[in-house]
């Protein structure tokens, strides 16, 4: 590739979350003239109203779990009153500074990647974006507001995201029925908070509101929390849901709810009615593709209105990429940024390797978490995929016993006839920093055996990923059956 062409790239950007913000990066440091449009921040809401928050959010509720769990370790905590006699302990949560921590900590992520893109020489625009044509975007203050902008482009990337979705007859108010970006308002604890929406969103608040204290209630229209996840992982988080006094309602549709001036009222289609002091709305999320101007430049959305884009982030117009919650991809951070940088690559010719959905990995952060990467048992079940299962309790790992772990498993997934690892979950605490080496596995497509002669730390929860391994050798001999 020629300097010369390098330098005549124009490449505009809507949108600065992690889609946005990898592309903007990648593209300048590939020489190109660049230009980010944002109407809220940089960093967009993975930084300020959904990652960074929630997982300060459980930060916080995992150092309660912790308190709460260090007895068991012999760990004994208590004050004393003025006579010197020992007084029982509390843990107590001051949600009013945890929020103002989690929403500090969200800004300044947000100030240090606009200074990085600065820093990198992208131009960013503060306002709204939309398409005018195949190569300009036009910038506006609000959506139908004034133009104040134009730039034009040789290559465009749409990375706007999604926003909470909202049922009519469940419109959040940001007082007591909310989004889970307006969660952060609360000064104080909810007495009692109803949870409507089972997904990935819907189990992590209602994890982390238990572990902070507060009485928890989550409405699933499903057979079982998390819908869609290894069903063993899911089996585990419903009993720790319960044990710890979550009342977990499966097969119940929310119909309505209402802010009753005091609480609100949760109508499920069975009549029954719930009442509790707040809600949050997790029923997912709508693409902001409304308004773009996408339809007119000839950009295919799906039925949802997400954009339709391949694996290197190419929409149906060649020089318009899309990355992000906005696309037909997976919601996750992560997906978007290598979205964004997939796609400058592409646009630049530079080498890029399409996106394998079956190698992303990716985490629920609940306590325990959740982690999973590749094909997986129900994959194996329906026979989409030719493996063989082998899943080992953490309650037998030396190490969760000396850390008082009971709860978790760690599961891999290996092609029946080679022995390659094609898949994983573990469940564990931190299972998003232990998913890794499984990881790395399907993605390489190391064997077990290959696996099996890494050395892991005695003693190590990793040491159980190991064992799995070593457990599956007999794949490769004979195709015996471990499930
Ligand atoms: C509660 C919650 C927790 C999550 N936790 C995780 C997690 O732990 N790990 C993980 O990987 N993912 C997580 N996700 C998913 C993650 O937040 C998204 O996948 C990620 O934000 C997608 O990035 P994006 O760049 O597509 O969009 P966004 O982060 O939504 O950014 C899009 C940006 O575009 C801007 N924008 C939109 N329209 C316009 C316009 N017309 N003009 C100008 N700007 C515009 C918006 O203001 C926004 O800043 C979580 C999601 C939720 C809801």
């Amino acid at each position: 590739m020629s300097e010369s062409f390098l330098l005549s790239q124009r490449v505009a950007i809507v949108g600065g979350g992690p889609g946005g913000y990898e592309a903007a990066l990648a593209a300048a440091q590939l020489g190109a003239e660049v230009t980010l449009v944002e109407r809220v921040g940089i960093g967009g809401s993975a930084v300020i109203t959904d990652v960074v928050p929630s997982k300060s959010l459980i930060a916080t509720a995992d150092a309660a779990v912790a308190i709460a769990q260090a007895s068991d370790l012999g760990v004994q905590l208590f004050a004393r009153d003025d006579r010197g006699n020992p007084l029982r302990p509390e843990v107590a949560i001051n949600l009013a500074a945890v929020n103002h921590r989690l929403l500090t900590l969200a800004r300044q992520q947000s100030e240090d990647m606009h200074q990085a893109l600065l820093d990198a020489g992208v131009h960013i625009i503060s306002g709204h974006g939309r398409l005018e044509g195949r190569n300009a975007m036009v910038v506006s203050t609000a959506p139908g507001g004034t133009d104040f902008d134009r730039i034009e482009a040789d290559t465009i990337v749409i990375s706007v995201g999604a926003s909470p979705r909202e049922l009519p007859a469940a419109k959040p108010d940001g007082e007591r029925v909310l989004t889970w970006t307006q969660l952060y308002n609360m000064k104080s604890l909810p007495e009692h908070l109803i949870i409507v929406g089972s997904g990935v969103t819907g189990a992590e608040f209602a994890g982390a509101y238990m572990n902070l204290g507060a009485k928890v209630t989550l409405v699933s229209s499903r057979d079982r929390v998390l819908p869609g996840e290894d069903a063993d992982a899911a089996a585990v988080l419903e009993d720790v849901f319960t044990r710890g006094g979550m009342n977990v309602m499966s097969r119940s549709r929310a119909d309505k709810v209402e802010n009753t001036g005091d609480g609100v009222s949760v109508t499920l289609s069975d009549g029954t009615v719930l009442t509790g002091s707040h809600c949050l709305m997790a029923v997912g999320s709508v693409p902001n593709t409304a308004g773009l101007g996408l339809e007119d430049a000839g950009v295919q959305l799906d039925a949802t209105g997400h954009i339709q884009v391949n694996a290197v982030s190419r929409t149906s117009v060649p020089n318009i990429y899309a990355a992000g919650d906005c696309t037909t991809f997976y919601p996750l951070a992560s997906v978007a940024s290598m979205q964004g940088r997939v796609a400058i690559f592409h646009a630049f010719g530079d080498s890029v390797i399409p996106i394998d959905k079956r190698r992303i990995t990716s985490n629920i952060f609940t306590a325990p978490e959740i982690a999973t990467v590749g094909w997986q048992e129900r994959d194996v079940a329906a026979g989409d995929a030719d493996g063989v299962v082998l899943k080992l309790p953490l309650a037998a790992n030396p190490r969760a016993k000396m850390m008082g772990v009971t709860d978790g498993f760690v599961k891999i997934i290996a092609q029946r006839a080679s022995g390659v690892v094609i898949g994983g979950v573990v469940v564990a605490p931190k299972a998003s920093e232990l998913i890794l080496p499984i990881a790395i596995a399907v993605d390489r497509r190391l064997t077990v055996d290959q696996m099996s002669r890494t050395f892991a730390v005695y003693p190590s929860l990793t040491g159980s990923i190991m064992d799995a391994m070593r457990g599956l050798h007999l794949v490769e001999r004979a195709g015996h059956e471990h499930d």
